[in-house]
């Protein structure tokens, strides 16, 4: 597996310490796994990350023992690291971890931290008479996570370039007669053998009528002459996502499956158009839609253009409409996000079609390259 390197890591560790030194945070508790990963190369599902001005301190269980030893002994070792492992409880070994390394102010992360666990150590830190004091922060990490680094992009490009050497593979199964289920099975098997370690999400395959809801998953119903076939799906690459849309047709399309299309791809043209630096997210997500506005499909388009891709396969960027309450979102280069506008049509079925992009200096580069005309199968 490739992993960021600890000169990388270091980097971020550097933009994280900057944000505490601005809020006069002593020490950041990092809590959710792909934060973790961001900052230490961990990719535990539990364990507790507190990033000091001049140190990370991981706290992990004896299950992490070996993998983590195995990355210190490697280029993408942690930088600063101090191991604690965590002999019962992770809240205990925390308090004991703070109190040890002497912080006073913390922060943690407001939006991943449950009622229940804040209270907890509210409550013992109170009752110990510890001297420290807890506050909330808002995406100190997510913010450093929006600007992909040079071994982010490369592997979020090889991710994405992939599935142009595994699509036409997929495609040998799509047939009128196979079940949803069936194709989903194929997609996710091919992918596997491309690398992906896994999935990045439950594969769509939403034939006909199905094809109507953006978020079918895949069912018992069978592939029949004249369905448009709407296949959404995603691989994780050395911990990094991809996430594709095609939809094809079974059969040859209608007319109207033609125009929808037609306006759809047109919708999502434009939309890859529209993304540079300075240009704020809302405007790509308005270059779709006023595309299908025009083509009389605005109401048939109810969802947002995209969403930021790394770690996790939502993430920020979002590509959104602009809302009057929230800030705006001004792209900038080393952003990764897909772009994806749909027309969906109750009853008829529906058109998505998505790609991955990355801003670069001047316009962006679509890391997607599976072909994007109406394959008729
Ligand atoms: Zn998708
Ligand atoms: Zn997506």
């Amino acid at each position: 597996m490739r992993l960021p390197p600890s000169a990388a890591l270091a980097h971020r560790h550097a933009r994280i310490r900057e944000s505490l030194e601005a809020l006069s945070l002593d020490a950041l508790i990092v809590t959710p796994p792909a934060n973790i990963r961001y900052l230490s190369n961990h990719a535990g599902s539990a364990g507790s990350l507190v990033l000091t001005r001049d140190a990370a301190h991981l706290l992990i269980d004896f299950r992490y023992r070996e993998s983590v030893r195995g990355l210190q002994d490697s280029p993408a070792a942690c930088p600063g690291l101090r191991v604690w492992e965590v002999p019962a409880s992770y809240e205990e070994a925390l308090l004991a971890c703070l109190t040890d390394v002497g912080v006073a102010t913390v922060g943690f992360e407001g939006a991943h931290v449950s009622v229940a666990r804040h209270e907890w150590w509210r409550d013992t830190i109170a009752a110990r008479g510890l001297d420290i004091a807890l506050r909330s922060t808002e995406r100190i990490v997510e913010q450093a996570r929006v600007i992909k680094d040079a071994s982010e992009i490369d592997t979020l490009r090889e991710a994405a370039s992939r599935l142009a050497r595994v699509f036409p593979a997929m495609l040998r199964s799509v047939r009128a007669g196979e079940t949803e289920r069936r194709i989903a099975g194929v997609i996710e098997a091919t992918m596997r053998d491309a690398g992906y370690e896994r999935m990045a999400f439950d594969t769509i395959v939403a034939s006909g009528p199905h094809s109507a809801m953006p978020h079918y998953r895949a069912g018992t119903r069978v592939l029949t002459a004249g369905d448009l076939l709407v296949l959404d799906f995603g691989g994780v690459l050395d911990g990094y996502c991809c996430d594709l849309t095609r939809t094809v047709s079974i059969g040859s399309p209608s007319r109207e499956a033609r125009r929808v299309y037609d306006a759809v791809r047109d919708a999502q043209q434009a939309a890859v158009a529209a993304v540079r630096p300075g240009v704020d997210s809302s405007a790509v997500d308005a270059a779709a839609r006023d595309v299908l506005q025009e083509r009389g499909l605005g109401d048939a388009f109810g969802h947002g253009t995209g969403h930021g891709l790394g770690l996790e396969v939502h993430e920020e960027p979002r590509v959104i409409r602009r809302r009057p309450d929230a800030p705006s979102v001004p792209l900038a280069p080393g952003m990764v996000f897909t772009i994806e506008p749909g027309a969906y049509l109750p009853g008829f079925g529906g058109v998505r079609i998505e790609d991955d992009v990355l801003v670069t200096d001047t316009g962006c580069e679509v890391l997607t390259t599976v072909p994007r005309e109406l394959l008729a199968l």
